[in-house]
């Protein structure tokens, strides 16, 4: 289980919170590390102290430009956000996202992202809304924002948490019930910018007055989980309608 949860940090400016962050996952049995866009070298003399005999995991992280190619796998992707946004999108505690994960890691192909953002300013609102989920450590609300190190600490321990309180391997829960699996990132991406596409293409949608409908059919989407058949389903949909409004301005 422990093995198909991955830790993405986003545009990290300290080498130093990379080596914390290493450790941190090596102390609680993760391994998969991902660097969206760093705005530092991330092996540094910093890093390999910090690390403290963890640094393995950061000659081994996959560094990549977006938060998509570092997701694009991924069946189930949660941001850890200090704040409250605009728009509010389902929130779960530290606690409620470790004992979701056993259940989500039986499913054919299930991956999970925990994403984490900048030191100075977090993750930005199109970050956060390519999230099913949202993830807040409670703490004192007059100073939230942990360390980023510390806040992967505590995730990680609690997906550890959940990891020890699983039946031995062999009981594990079956896949879930009609062992369909669920639409990854990429897949859910596709299907965003197709919806996108065609929603213009019939004068529902126009984006230079966004009214943040896609932010809302997202959030919508991401709250059902589809599978990758539904996914085809409505992706069948969007072709039907757009040939259909092809022909419409045909005639
Ligand atoms: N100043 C930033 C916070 C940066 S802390 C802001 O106001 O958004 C760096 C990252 O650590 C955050 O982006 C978030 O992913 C994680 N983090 C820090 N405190 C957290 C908390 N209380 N709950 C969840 N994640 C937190």
């Amino acid at each position: 289980m422990l093995e198909r949860i991955r830790i993405v940090l986003i545009g990290t400016s300290h080498p130093g919170n990379i080596g914390g962050t290493a450790r941190a996952m090596h102390n609680m049995g993760l391994a998969d590390l991902a660097l969206v866009a760093p705005r530092c070298e991330p092996l540094t003399a910093d890093t390999v102290s910090r690390a403290s005999g963890a640094d393995a995991l950061v000659h081994e992280a996959h560094t990549v430009a977006t938060l998509e190619e570092a997701v694009a796998d991924c069946t189930l992707v949660v941001g850890a956000s200090a704040r409250s946004r605009t728009l509010p999108w389902p929130m779960i505690t530290p606690r409620a996202l470790g004992e979701r994960l056993p259940d989500e890691l039986a499913a054919p192909a299930g991956r999970v992202a925990l994403v984490f953002g900048r030191e100075d300013s977090g993750l930005t609102n199109a970050e956060l809304q390519r999230c099913h989920a949202h993830v807040h450590i409670p703490t004192n609300p007059e100073f939230s924002s942990l360390n980023l190190a510390a806040a992967v600490q505590v995730l990680a321990y609690e997906c550890r948490l959940a990891w020890l309180a699983q039946p031995a391997s062999g009981e594990a829960p079956a896949a879930d019930e009609d062992g369909q699996p669920l639409a990854s990132h990429e897949e859910l991406e596709h299907y965003f910018a197709h919806l996108e596409r065609t929603l213009v293409a019939i004068g529902f949608h126009d984006p230079a007055t966004p009214r943040q409908l896609m932010a809302r059919l997202r959030r919508f989407t991401l709250r059902a989980r589809p599978e990758r058949m539904e996914l085809n389903i409505l992706r069948g949909i969007l072709s039907a309608t757009e040939r259909q409004a092809e022909r419409g301005d045909d005639g």
